[in-house]
């Protein structure tokens, strides 16, 4: 059993706005937990900071304040350490075209990580883990795909080997950054259905970022909502996204199509007015979008709210606010 803990996760970045010194805060004091044999989806618009979390997650962006725990154990830094985490979590990027070494073959892709992790050494072993790897993500025959360029696969076979090269060092937790976004409608819920395969298979810890909460209902078991850098509500994905209690969340399920037919939205979503990270103001960010905004809402931050595992960050939600609804239920 695996757990990877964010506590508090925080990435800002100082701007100068004329004289005025003022932080964009793309992730602002973020926590959540993630465990074996369970699919979390970080649900947001672009911009939210969902994929600042996930490289912050995998240690390619160091965070500005918070932690990151694996199994209750701070992660550190310095290289072996970092080398010895990324064994542990591994990504699938959103781009499956940018993502592979055009230069190079599937095998020379899927060869290094396990190199380098210690996974196989010798001819033979290399020859029959790369056989494994393509074999579970079903690209067969497995000794031709590995002879072949990144610019002889189509976009979904390259994301299977995207795949294939993040399970090489066997990792505990998986972390998938829009991996669908970027193919074809036709072939999203398959590569999704083998991601859900392959984390039933391995036990793994899925974090599955996306902005299409049809599919983060379909493939999570829990879906936690980020807006301008911070979560607004989180809980099981069935509450979340069939009974939203944030007006936030309801705004995008409102949205959302059927899991069976992705949208054919830009691949991070609509852009909409007001949206972005927070840059240090009072109140609820929501509140300039927000059909509810209320009076307290300008003045002050909203706490969470618990309802058995369902949490919103609303006054709405706040028991003693004037016509609040009171806390989510679940
Ligand atoms: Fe809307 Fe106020 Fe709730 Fe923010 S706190 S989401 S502005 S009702
Ligand atoms: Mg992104």
């Amino acid at each position: 059993m695996t757990t990877l803990t964010v506590s508090h996760l925080s990435k800002h970045f100082p701007l100068r706005d004329g004289r005025r010194r003022r932080t964009l805060r793309a992730v602002d004091d973020v926590s959540f937990e993630l465990r074996s044999g369970q699919t979390m989806a970080l649900v947001g618009e672009s911009g939210s900071g969902k994929s600042t979390i996930a490289r912050m997650l995998v240690r390619l962006t160091r965070p500005t304040a918070g932690e990151i725990l694996l199994d209750g154990t701070p992660v550190r830094s310095g290289r072996r350490a970092v080398r010895r985490y990324r064994r542990d979590v591994q990504m699938v990027f959103q781009d499956p075209f940018g993502s592979l070494n055009p230069a190079h073959t599937v095998d020379y892709h899927l060869r290094r990580p396990l190199r380098l992790h210690g996974i196989a050494r010798d001819t033979t072993g290399l020859r029959t883990a790369v056989h494994d790897l393509l074999t579970r993500v079903n690209l067969t025959p497995a000794d031709q795909v590995a002879r072949r360029l990144p610019h002889e696969l189509s976009g979904g076979q390259r994301q299977r080997v995207a795949i294939a090269r993040a399970l090489a060092p066997r990792p505990r937790i998986l972390l998938a950054d829009e991996p669908v976004s970027m193919l074809d409608v036709s072939i999203r819920l398959e590569i999704l259905n083998l991601v859900d395969r392959l984390k039933r298979e391995g036990d793994l810890a899925v974090l599955y970022v996306t902005h299409d909460l049809a599919t983060a209902r379909y493939f999570a078991s829990s879906t936690t909502v980020l807006y301008r850098g911070q979560v607004v509500e989180s809980g099981p994905s069935d509450e979340v996204i069939l009974r939203p209690a944030h007006p936030y969340t309801q705004l995008l399920a409102a949205a959302a199509p059927d899991p069976g037919r992705p949208r054919t939205a830009p691949p991070d979503g609509p852009r909409r007015g007001g949206q972005g990270p927070a840059t240090g103001d009072t109140g609820c960010l929501f509140r300039d979008r927000c059909p509810a905004a209320m009076e307290i809402c300008r003045q002050e931050v909203p706490e969470f709210t618990v309802g058995a595992g369902h949490l919103a960050r609303c006054w709405l939600r706040q028991p003693g606010t004037p016509g609040a609804a009171g806390p989510p239920t679940a």
